[in-house]
């Protein structure tokens, strides 16, 4: 029996909805009875997954598949690494169940909040210069199609319907399962620390290429950037975590409460925003630690943010950043959080941000309650003017007309949208805009 009405808004408050109905299935067989009489009623549904998109993506006005009974790992073989995981399975639970097998994800994000669904939907992926998101670690899936029925696809089996599905957007189905190819646990060695920010420029070629997960945060109004390099090791080298206390008091006081209290004086006093910033880039204190992969990858963000993020052919990156660089002094409204720069290796997935080429990452955010949109407006014309693709799951205004030039694909994914979905049973508000009405 579904709920009727409940409110839904995302982690950031940016998007809200009132589904009719939540439906909360505990199969697969339940899913596409689900699915099958939303669409025989002619409604549309929305998969739900942890409401960590910035968009409306997930937004559902009329009926919500809440997945959180569709958890857990279906089947592992050992032999080949590969894990087959229900898809309303947070990474965090996920992240646990591989340790329990000595096997890992080869690459994740910053947080392990998402669903493995919601996360491979929007493209999400971590840093690694010789590395792509999460949904290149995807060897097979299924999806429970709009009239009820299953289709599974890897790369031999319905391989256009797999190109499409990996970064699907939610628009071809509801993903009842995701087939993984893991690989056995490591470790990380982590190096955080700040570095003047144009070494950090200049070096930022060798530094992607000489560490195999590299990422800076860049603090606009500060000479110093935050960088990190994760370094990979056998599951069996020593492991050097950080002590209780000091992973209290350098994410939790300082990245989290600390820096959380200078947003809130900083949106209290906008005319503190810029000093306030210059300040926080001096004064993270460098770090070395080891762990295993997923403890190192992951971090808690304690203090809400709205976000924009493009991915740029990677060879553009300094001159976007140059750019922006020009841009941010002129904003009428100071920003009070850092820039977040990444890469990822290209990848052949129709819809994903690296599709085709290798890619640089540039993520801008603001803190919640204070002015963005001529931030990211200006943000936006930087990056247009190279072929940027915005996360689908980050804020971003571009439209189908817009998004079809920056993808070779695009016409591809929609033709097979039409075969899976004819009555555009999984639309919502934003894929009529990112694709077009289905
Ligand atoms: C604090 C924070 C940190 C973040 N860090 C990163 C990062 O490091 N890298 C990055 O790339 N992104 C990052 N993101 C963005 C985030 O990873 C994506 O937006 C992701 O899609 C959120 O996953 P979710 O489970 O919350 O999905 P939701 O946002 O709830 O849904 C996303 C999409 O997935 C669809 N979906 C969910 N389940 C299914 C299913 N079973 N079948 C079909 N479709 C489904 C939904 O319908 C929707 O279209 C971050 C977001 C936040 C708030």
């Amino acid at each position: 029996m579904p709920i009727q009405r409940r409110q839904w808004s995302n982690w950031a408050g940016t998007a809200k909805a009132t589904p009719q109905r939540v439906h909360r299935p505990r199969s697969a067989a339940e899913i596409a009875e689900v699915v099958a009489g939303v669409a025989e009623a002619g409604h549309r549904v929305r998969a739900l997954g942890s409401g960590h998109s910035f968009t409306a993506i997930a937004a559902a006005d009329s009926d919500a598949l809440d997945l959180a009974a569709w958890t857990g790992i279906e089947r592992a073989d050992l032999e080949t690494q590969q894990v087959t995981v229900r898809s309303g399975t947070t990474l965090r639970t996920l992240n646990a169940a591989l340790d329990a097998l000595g096997l890992a994800m080869t690459n994740l994000g910053d947080i392990d909040a998402q669903t493995i669904a919601g996360a491979i939907s929007t493209g999400t992926h971590g840093t690694g210069a010789r590395f792509g998101g999460i949904s290149t670690q995807i060897v097979a899936l299924e999806l429970v199609l709009a009239d009820g029925s299953v289709a599974r696809c890897s790369a031999d089996e319905r391989p256009e319907l797999f190109h499409a599905a990996r970064v699907g957007l939610g628009a071809l189905g509801v993903i009842s399962t995701v087939t993984l190819q893991c690989e056995p646990s490591f470790v990380l060695s982590a190096q955080e620390r700040p570095e003047p920010l144009e070494q950090v420029l200049e070096g930022f070629d060798d530094n992607a290429a000489n560490n195999d997960h590299f990422e800076f945060y860049w603090f606009p109004y500060g000479a110093k950037a935050l960088v990190k390099r994760n370094n990979r090791l056998p599951v069996d080298a020593e492991r050097k975590p950080l002590s209780r206390l000091k992973q209290f008091v350098d994410y939790e006081l300082t990245e989290n409460v600390a820096f959380g209290g200078l947003c809130r004086l900083g949106r209290a006093v906008p005319k503190l925003v810029r000093p306030l910033g210059a300040f926080a880039s001096q004064v993270s204190s460098p770090r070395e630690y080891s762990d295993l992969s997923h403890r190192v990858f992951v971090t808690h963000r304690g203090v809400r943010f709205v976000e924009s993020e493009y991915a740029v052919p990677r060879e553009s990156v300094l001159d976007v950043l140059a750019e922006l660089r020009t841009v941010v002094p002129r904003l009428k409204d100071p920003v009070a959080f850092p820039v977040e720069v990444r890469v990822a290796a290209a990848d052949d997935i129709w819809l994903s941000t690296a599709n085709g080429r290798d890619s640089a990452y540039i993520a801008i955010h603001q803190f919640l309650g204070m002015p963005y949109r001529e931030y990211f407006s200006a943000f936006e014309n930087v990056v247009g003017q190279v072929g940027g693709r915005p996360h689908w799951g980050k804020m971003h205004d571009l439209d189908a007309s817009v998004l079809r030039t920056r993808y070779p694909h695009f016409d591809d994914f929609l033709r097979i949208r039409k075969e899976c979905d004819p009555a555009g049973t999984f639309a919502n508000t934003y894929l009529d805009r990112v694709l077009g009405s289905a």
